[in-house]
């Protein structure tokens, strides 16, 4: 059999990975990790990434789909995605610690849900069946808003609104971008006075990496996007590098998952990760990959957000450093100065706290 094509070249997009969202979780998970014996509990998956789960899960944090499962007392964290109001509501009680790590943008969304379905709108609310974002946001305003996954289930959802002036169109973060648009353009053709959110509900990390992911796939033989299969924004990255008309696009979890005879005589391949794959994910796959001529980053945009620890986390953390300070001797005063090592998310990196998490216990 004919040996593949050596790889020469691969074209790194920038930004990939981790989001601020998922930054945001990932390290205010391992504080809990930190701060409490096991198990710490997390209602679904903390992000869509098997690696970061995996990891946790060998940490002791035990993943639930019901809250029920969850003893009286025991700390519970909510996952990124956001969950349902009276999942909120349960998982508060019995003497729970819940931190609610919903990302910021997410409940953006709920809260324009909110507004909408008070002033008596329709909401039709894009996104995906089951997915977890999708499911709590729709239940949110359950009466007001209608699912539609594709523009084939327009028709259908569009014959339920009965004021045509009040009609809303709201979408999961993580929909790529030309699948949106679509549906958006549709919906407005029948509704001219329908209304979306200024920017659209598609966040900065996911239009972001598509845009970067755009610029590599016109120009590579194969793009590998990493990520895992229940990853809504992995899953549009590939999609986008398919639309861009790229021919060859795998989605992987890791290099273990990577079968470089599958790039065929590819020699330009692009490489990106979706907003819960880690970053080391992306070094190993770029080692298998051992391009002849190196790696060339194609920039886009630089991303500077910063999304500060859950409230219910940000009101322990003094707590937690000047407990840790007294177990080393040291100044029991790093908690008021927020000098100690909880206090100090913005300077912390999550990929950092992933690979060192349990070697400090
Ligand atoms: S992908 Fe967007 S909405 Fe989702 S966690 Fe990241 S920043 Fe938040």
């Amino acid at each position: 059999m004919a040996e593949p094509a050596r790889v020469e070249r691969v074209l790194l997009a920038e930004p990939r990975g981790f989001c601020a969202g998922v930054e945001m979780a990932i390290k205010a998970l391992a504080w809990m990790v930190r701060a409490f014996d096991p198990p710490v509990y997390c209602y679904h998956e903390i992000v869509h990434n098997r690696l970061v789960v995996d990891r946790f899960h060998q940490l002791g944090v035990m993943f639930v789909d019901d809250i029920d499962e969850v003893p009286a007392g025991a700390p519970l964290m909510l996952s990124a995605h956001g969950s349902a109001p009276e999942i909120v509501a349960s998982a508060r009680e019995r003497g729970r610690f819940v931190v609610n790590a919903v990302c910021p943008l997410v409940t953006k969304v709920h809260h324009e849900a909110k507004v909408r379905a008070s002033k008596g709108y329709t909401i039709l609310y894009v996104g995906h069946e089951g997915h977890d974002e999708a499911v709590g946001t729709l239940a949110v305003a359950r009466d007001a808003m209608r699912l539609v996954e594709r523009e084939g289930d327009l028709d259908e959802v569009l014959s339920t609104v009965h004021d045509a002036e009040r009609v809303a169109l709201l979408a999961q973060t993580t929909l790529a971008l030309h699948d949106w648009e679509g549906i958006m353009e549709r919906a407005r053709e029948q509704f001219p006075e329908l209304w979306t959110a200024a920017r659209n509900d598609l966040c900065f990390a996911t239009t972001n990496r598509q845009a970067a992911l755009r610029e590599i796939a016109i120009r590579a033989d194969a793009v590998i996007v990493i990520g895992s299969s229940n990853s809504s924004n992995t899953i549009a990255l590939a999609k986008v590098a398919n639309e861009a008309g790229c021919a060859r696009v795998l989605r992987v979890d890791g290099p273990e998952e990577l079968d470089v005879a599958a790039l065929g005589s590819a020699s330009i391949v692009g490489v990106t990760a979706g907003a819960s794959a880690p970053e080391d994910l992306v070094q190993a796959v770029i080692t298998k990959l051992a391009p002849r001529d190196g790696v060339e980053p194609v920039f886009v945009t630089e991303e500077a957000e910063y999304f500060p620890p859950p409230r219910e986390l940000r009101e322990l953390m003094p707590t937690l450093d000047t407990v840790a300070a007294l177990l080393v001797g040291g100044d029991p005063a790093a908690g008021r100065t927020g000098g100690g090592p909880f206090s100090d998310d913005r300077g912390t990196d999550a990929s950092a706290v992933l690979a060192t998490l349990g070697n400090d216990a």
